[in-house]
């Protein structure tokens, strides 16, 4: 408009002042805002809390022409445009959940170029007629929220994501703007290239979330555990807590009621104004501990949860990040904790196995699986190992277990050497790589038929770790992987060594290792839930 830049304002800042009533960007805000005004593509990676929507929201409203946001989160919709109307944006949404005549309104409203904002759910893009309604109408730019539900390697694929590539071709002028709250560089390549975004600028924003306090403890007595959680740490406060199926929600949730805790269930079990009213009560009232299936939080904005505990192991660090994300995001101190035993890795590996979909579909559930893991059992800053995830670099933070109390450990320096030379030879002598069950089977000097089909009984490793048992090396492997001595590569999982290996087999580095849970007796596995 006319008066931009009079007063040395631009037209964004003015905009987040005067609509959102905000007196400063957040960091990375405005470098992102001004590129998409420029009408450049970005892809965002920023995390929960962080302030994603103002990245397209305020250059929707500086640009000519209509916002379209493609958003997974359809239950959110309405109170997404809500909250917009609420401050004069004038916005609106186009998903199933519509009648004809509710579309329609909407449709005219954008043709008549009366929208700053059209959010749309995914499915809408592949369907012809959508495509030609936003042709006959001016775009301002494209936003793809949760853009990590575009890449078969994350967590949260969701197929009709794939069809948003087709934006780049139908619209090459409109600048787009994919976000996300999540990725590794795996999940980052994906996106960038799924939705043709090669030419875009890469902003990424540090993932680390200082005031969360990570604690990974082992299960017993969960639901003892979590009440003296609760009860010690956060009285009165609200917090999530995660289980795996709807029958633990609703036992965990009845048990923390007779124990005089404000607990509410939340899972796709229950029907919709259930559902409604339960996430009501908890944005609303104060100290409601939700506790939930994973179906609960994508898109909840509640700044004040003290605490996300998770019952069950998470089927991923990323899912994992993503929760515990909802914690703190009013920057005050909270806590992430969890409580894992052997049971969540039999249980986890069951379903992997039984899960429909091809092997490539398992095997990338199966490396989450060990990532989430490794995590677990590291000696090393949970905060560490989780930035290193997602390829960026943290120091120890002293504030989370590992770092406060750190945990008993051995000396695994022989046993990581011992691994570690089976994969240089089988690199070096040849050029071959391997998973872990085929390094596992030269250790112990197994002459399985894959052994003897490559020869590797002839290998001078054969047969040199019989100290220690198949699950044991499969822990030290584990465990070199959340070192970085080891690193895993393509839907194989094939093992490969990386720089820091060189120190460990030329003996230049000690390797420490967390006692294996397998390591317990018999009798207090069996103890638990
Ligand atoms: P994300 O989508 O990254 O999780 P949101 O966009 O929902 O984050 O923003 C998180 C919260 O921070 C929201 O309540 C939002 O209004 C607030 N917020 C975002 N940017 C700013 C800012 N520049 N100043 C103050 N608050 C902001
Ligand atoms: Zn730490």
């Amino acid at each position: 408009s006319g008066e931009s830049r009079l007063d040395g304002e631009s037209d964004a800042s003015r905009v987040l002042r005067r609509v959102f009533g905000y007196a400063s960007f957040r960091e990375g805000q405005q470098e992102i805002i001004d590129h998409v005004v420029d009408g450049g593509d970005a892809l965002v990676l920023m995390p929960t809390g962080g302030g994603k929507s103002l990245c397209y929201q305020i250059p929707a409203l500086v640009r000519q022409g209509v916002g379209i946001v493609v958003s997974p989160l359809i239950a959110l919709m309405q109170d997404q445009v809500d909250a917009l109307t609420a401050l004069g944006v004038r916005a609106g949404f186009l998903n199933s959940t519509q009648d004809f005549d509710e579309r329609g309104h909407v449709e005219s409203a954008f043709l008549a170029g009366e929208l700053d904002l059209l959010y749309l759910a995914p499915e809408r893009l592949r369907v012809d007629s959508t495509l030609r309604l936003l042709d006959r109408g001016k775009i301002s730019l494209f936003a793809i929220d949760e853009a990590h539900c575009v890449a078969q390697w994350g967590h949260d694929f969701r197929p009709d994501y794939l069809a948003l590539s087709a934006l780049h071709e139908r619209w090459p002028d409109v600048p787009r703007v994919a976000l996300t709250a999540t990725a590794t560089p795996a999940t980052h390549a994906e996106i960038a290239s799924r939705l043709s975004l090669g030419q875009a600028r890469h902003f990424v924003a540090s993932f680390d979330r200082p005031n969360i306090q990570y604690r990974i403890e082992s299960k017993n007595e969960p639901k003892r555990q979590l009440l003296r959680l609760i009860r010690t740490e956060h009285p009165g406060d609200a917090g999530i807590v995660y289980c795996l199926s709807r029958t633990s929600v609703e036992k965990t949730a009845e048990f923390l009621v007779e124990n005089g805790i404000q607990a509410l269930p939340y899972h796709a079990g229950l029907d919709a104004r259930t559902r409604a009213e339960n996430q009501g009560r908890f944005l609303r009232e104060d100290g409601v501990v939700m506790v939930a299936t994973i179906a609960f939080g994508m898109g909840i904005d509640k700044p004040d949860v003290r605490f996300v505990a998770h019952l069950d192991l998470p089927k991923s660090v990323e899912g994992y990040y993503q929760e515990t994300g909802r914690a703190g995001r009013d920057g005050l101190p909270s806590t992430a904790w969890l409580a894992y035993g052997l049971q969540d890795v039999v249980q986890q590996r069951k379903m992997i196995d039984t899960s429909e979909g091809d092997d490539v579909h398992r095997r990338r559930l199966g490396a989450h699986l060990e990532a989430m893991l490794a995590l677990c059992e590291t000696v090393e800053c949970r905060r560490v190992r989780l930035l290193d995830y997602f390829g960026q670099q943290g120091a120890p933070c002293g504030n989370c277990d590992t770092c406060l109390s750190p945990p008993e450990s051995w000396d695994g320096t022989v046993a990581a050497q011992k691994v570690l030379s089976t994969v240089f030879r089988l690199m070096r002598e040849r050029r071959q790589k391997f998973g872990v069950g085929q390094i596992v089977d030269i250790l112990l000097g197994r002459r399985t038929p894959k052994v003897e089909q490559h020869g590797h009984d002839s290998l001078t490793v054969f047969g040199i770790g019989t100290e220690l048992g198949e699950a044991e090396w499969r822990g030290v492997v584990r465990q070199l992987l959340a070192q970085g001595l080891l690193s895993v590569e393509g839907d194989y999982g094939t093992l490969l060594l990386t720089e820091a290996s060189s120190e460990v087999l030329g003996r230049r580095r000690e390797v420490l290792l967390r006692r294996q849970p397998q390591r317990r007796p018999q009798g207090e596995t069996q103890r638990e839930a």
